[in-house]
Formats: structure tokens, sequence, C-alpha cells
């Protein structure tokens, strides 16, 4: 008995030690595509880079991905064996030029629906990240030769303030500056304490040797121009994740990760998994169209919130279980978290006070879908974002768990 024990004990510990390099593998891939788009300019309105990079990163994986005519990106990952999970997945394995009718025609979800609800939630799952990002838009070019802003999305101006940027012209000129209070020298400033950071009284300086508003028009610049602001990302040694903007695209690299575990693992899930890379969540509809009719249930990845009151740290997944606009669905929470607890995942329930995700927009546009939210905890949101390898490995971990 104590060799066979110690037989076990050693397949055990290979087990382990394999599963451990292979989720190295695709926690690393992770990593690498989060920076990747992260170093790709997104701001909610300018996304097509990021997006055809994203498109491209699937295809790599061995997918067939495609760009919405929103702009997202919408991949099928894989499906039950034909005869398994809902009559809904057999309903669309059809030809391709069905499919996309399918994509179109999203309020006819009717019985189908219905049958697969009752049997036992097999509907499809679309699993959504975004990419877009907070940023801003020239809105006045000043007879200073300064530049006002007007944000896209909710860009506050008191962690945006002195940060590095760049104006991105119609013509695809790119020209740098830092977003400063009007007057920014302590110096010279005396109110520069009790000014109040608003987008106001606060302005771009161009790096580039203007004095007045014609000069900058000679630059090429418009109102209208997009404004991206440096993510400053960095990896520390003990494994903390800082950059702007990783809400969302830290939710991102992992649902490509994702994707490669499923592609190399050869992964047949129990339900039709789809992933919807969103553009437009930062202002409010990116996940109001793009459902495919098959689909019941919406699962956001998304940042998870960190702060004084929440149990959630960076090094966990979040799950959460309400945001400002109401409570997601109690049987999905219920089996995320049974799922989390299956897999050992260091993970935390949260309410948050001021969120709200593309799962709830889906709903809002009139979607008939059950909705769900997981991140990785983030710091310091929509300023100086940090979160932890850790806070991916069990997000990785619960999507494998949940969706498997
Ligand atoms: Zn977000």
């Amino acid at each position: 008995m104590a060799v066979k024990a110690g037989t076990q004990n050693e397949e055990n510990k290979m087990r382990q030690e394999g599963h451990i390099m292979e989720n190295k593998k695709y926690i690393e891939y992770i990593l690498e595509q989060t920076k990747a788009v992260l170093a790709i300019d997104s701001p909610s309105g300018y996304t097509k880079d990021a997006a055809a990079y994203v498109c491209q990163a699937y295809r790599e994986l061995g997918y067939e991905p495609q760009v919405t005519v929103k702009g997202g990106v919408l991949v099928e990952l894989g499906a039950p064996a034909e005869g398994e999970g809902s009559g809904t997945a057999l309903r669309t394995a059809d030809t391709k030029g069905e499919n996309q009718a399918e994509l179109n025609v999203t309020t006819e979800k009717n019985d189908t629906w219905i049958e697969s609800a009752s049997a036992g939630d097999k509907g499809a799952v679309l699993v959504e990240a975004h990419l877009d990002t907070l940023g801003a838009m020239v809105a006045e070019i000043k007879s200073n030769g300064r530049l006002k802003l007007s944000p896209l999305g909710g860009l506050n101006p008191n962690n945006a303030e002195a940060e590095n940027c760049h104006v991105i012209t119609r013509s695809g000129r790119k020209y740098e500056g830092t977003f400063q209070l009007a007057d920014a020298s302590v110096h010279v400033n005396g109110d520069y304490s009790d000014t109040k950071r608003s987008y106001k009284d606060m302005e771009v300086v161009l790096d580039e040797d203007v004095d007045g508003k014609e000069a900058v028009l000679a630059l090429g610049i418009l109102p209208g121009d997009i404004v991206a602001f440096e993510p400053r990302t960095r990896i520390t040694e003990s494994g903390y994740i800082k950059s702007r903007f990783l809400d969302d695209k830290l939710s991102v690299g992992i649902l490509l990760g994702f994707a490669k575990w499923m592609k190399e693992e050869n992964i047949t899930p129990s339900r039709k998994i789809y992933h919807h890379i969103t553009v437009y969540e930062e202002v409010g509809h990116g996940a109001c169209g793009t459902v495919p009719a098959d689909v019941t249930e919406v699962l956001c990845v998304d940042m998870g919130c960190v702060g004084e009151g929440l149990n959630c740290s960076e090094r966990q997944v979040s799950i959460c279980a309400k945001d400002s606009r109401g409570p997601y669905t109690y049987d999905v929470v219920g089996a995320l978290i049974e799922a989390a607890k299956r897999a050992g995942v260091d993970f935390a329930v949260d309410v948050y006070p001021h969120y709200s995700s593309d799962a709830d927009m889906a709903l809002l546009a009139g979607h008939d879908v059950r909705h769900g939210l997981i991140g990785a905890g983030v710091y310091a949101s929509h300023g100086y974002e940090r979160s932890h390898v850790d806070g991916v490995k069990n997000t990785f971990a619960l999507l494998k768990e949940y969706l498997k």
C-alpha cells in the first residue's frame, strides 16, 4: 500500500505540475496580449485598429471571427457535439449566410429560447469584454493654442491631470501633449491648489511650437480629433499589473487566453460559446446589439471593483451580485459562486455601488437573456489602475470551470 500510495502521490504531483505548466502558458499569453492591446489606442469611437488586432489574434488561434457592423468582434468558439446541449445549438449549425441573418434578427428568439431554458439553460452563452477605453475629443482650439477637451466615457480630470496624451488627426498624424490645469505652474498660479479640476479649466498643452489657434489649425488639428492617453503599462516583479485601461483590456486578454485554451486543449463545451469584444461600453451601448439569436445568457468579463466596503482584492476574481442598475440574474450569480468553489478559485462576491456593464445594456436593449458579471479585481478604476496576475489566474480558472 505504501508503495502504491507513493506512486499515486507522484502521479498527482506530476499531474499538478503539468496543470501548472499548462496554465502558465495561457497566463503568459494573456499578459502578452493584454500588453499588446493596451499599446493600441482605442478610446470609444476610435477602435478600428484595436479590433483588427484582436480579430487577427482570434484568426491565429484558428477561429473565424467577424467584425460586426458596429465595429466589435464576434466569434463562435465552440458548441456541443450534435445531439447534446440545446436545440438552439443545432439550429445555428447552419451555413454562414444563415448565421449572419440570425445576428441581424435578434428579436425573433421565440419558442427556441423557451425550449432551451426549460432544458436546463443550455442555450448559447455570449461572453463579452470591451475593447474601447476612456479618452477624449478635441472640443475647442483656444486662442492661446491650447486644446479644450470633451471626455469620451468617464475619464476623470482629477486623475487624468498631468498625463501624457496625443491628438490623432483625421489624416492620421499624431501630436504629443500633456493634459494640464490651465496656468499649471505652481510658482505662478496662486489658485493652483484650490481650483476644482474640470474640463472647463483644463487643457492639452501641445508639444509643438504653437502660440495661437492658427498655428494649431496649420498642424491639421480640428475639433472632433481623438485624444488618447498614455496607458503607462507595467507589470512588477511581484505580479502587480499597473496601467490605465485595464478596464477592460485585461479581460480582452483573458478572453483571448480562454480561446487559446479551448482550441489547444480541444475543449467541447456543454453549451455553445460566443465571444463578443464590444467597442462602445464606456459610452453605454457596447452590447446593445450583436446578440446572436440562440443566446440565452450574457456573461460580461469586466473589471471587478476594489475599494472600501467591498470584499474583493486585485488578487481575486470578483463576482458581481448587483450593480447600480440592479441585480444580476440570481441563478447565474449562484452558478458562478458554485463553479468558483468547485475550482478552488479565490473569489469575492460584491455589490458595486457605481457601475453598470455591457450585460445590463444587452437587457436594456430588449434582449431576453440571463446575465452575469465577473472580472479580475481592479483598484483605482478609471484612473491609473492596478490588478494582479493572481486576479487573472482566478478569473481564467473560474471561466474554465463555469463554461466547461
Ligand atoms: Zn469596463
